[in-house]
């Protein structure tokens, strides 16, 4: 049976916008996967070093039969292809593919933690969230408590579209 899976992504090089947008559709064409749904995208200030772009976030629903891991491996293949650099931590990116829920399950391993451990802290993570399923349960809390949870002098997010 699939399991519906929520990615978050971001991008804040190389035509962020455009970045989302052909993952959505490259996220459209892995096997055995459908996307449901996708979020607009959200504009937010970077959470790392301030020496770089602002960010483009969104949210995406999956069905999918991969396993975490596959579908890892898969999200990873994407962020390369569409030319992802690791120049420093938290730094710029062009595509960052975070699996942020698969089912229920919680997971530690070597390459993944699921659900995302940080995904409940962000409101660039949780505002697209939102947008997709609104009861959604993050940590056994709905995503209203966390959003008033978030500092909101860190994280400025606004909907582009
Ligand atoms: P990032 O810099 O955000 O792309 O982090 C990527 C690293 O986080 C990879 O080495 C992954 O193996 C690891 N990781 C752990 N949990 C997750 C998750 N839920 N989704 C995506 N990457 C994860």
């Amino acid at each position: 049976m699939a399991a519906r899976v929520f990615l978050g992504l971001g991008s804040n090089l190389a035509a962020p916008e455009s970045q989302l947008k052909q993952a959505f559709d490259a996220l459209a064409s892995l096997p055995d996967s459908q996307v449901l749904a996708h979020s607009s995208l959200y504009f937010s200030k970077p959470l790392g070093p301030q020496d770089q772009p602002d960010y483009v976030n969104a949210a995406v629903l999956l069905s999918t039969s991969l396993s975490p891991t596959a579908l890892l491996d898969a999200c990873q293949s994407l962020e390369q292809q569409q030319g992802r650099e690791r120049l420093r931590h938290w730094g710029e990116r062009t595509l960052d593919i975070d699996i942020l829920l698969y089912d229920e399950l919680e997971l530690t391993s070597e390459r993944l933690i699921l659900p995302h451990p940080q995904a409940h802290l962000r409101d660039f993570v949780l505002l697209p969230l939102q947008e997709l399923q609104a009861d959604l349960v993050l940590h056994n809390q709905g995503l209203t408590h966390w959003l008033g949870q978030c500092p909101s002098f860190v994280y400025h997010s606004r909907k582009l579209d």
